[in-house]
């Protein structure tokens, strides 16, 4: 035999860990739609889809984490408020 015995040969299998998962499956920052929403960064980053509407409440969560108000500005997820231009 080719050392099938010897305590001293592990696979290699056995000796790698786990490799942490650097992409959750859940991830909300993933946008699946088509086209892609715009970043939150883009300067049109309020026409991304609309993922969580609370306009009875007078905002809505887009797809890129951006929250938009309906009296006319929004806020992006660095925590900076914008004011919608028209
Ligand atoms: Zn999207």
């Amino acid at each position: 035999m080719l050392g099938m015995s010897d305590p001293n040969h592990s696979s290699p299998a056995d000796l790698v860990p786990m490799e942490p998962s650097t992409t959750s499956p859940g991830d909300p920052t993933m946008c699946t739609h088509s086209p892609t929403c715009p970043d939150s960064t883009s300067t049109e980053c309020y026409s991304a889809q609309v993922v969580a509407d609370h306009t009875e409440q007078g905002w809505c969560q887009l797809c890129n984490g951006v929250i938009l108000f309906d009296d006319g500005h929004y806020l992006t997820p660095d925590g900076l408020d914008h004011v919608l231009s028209a």
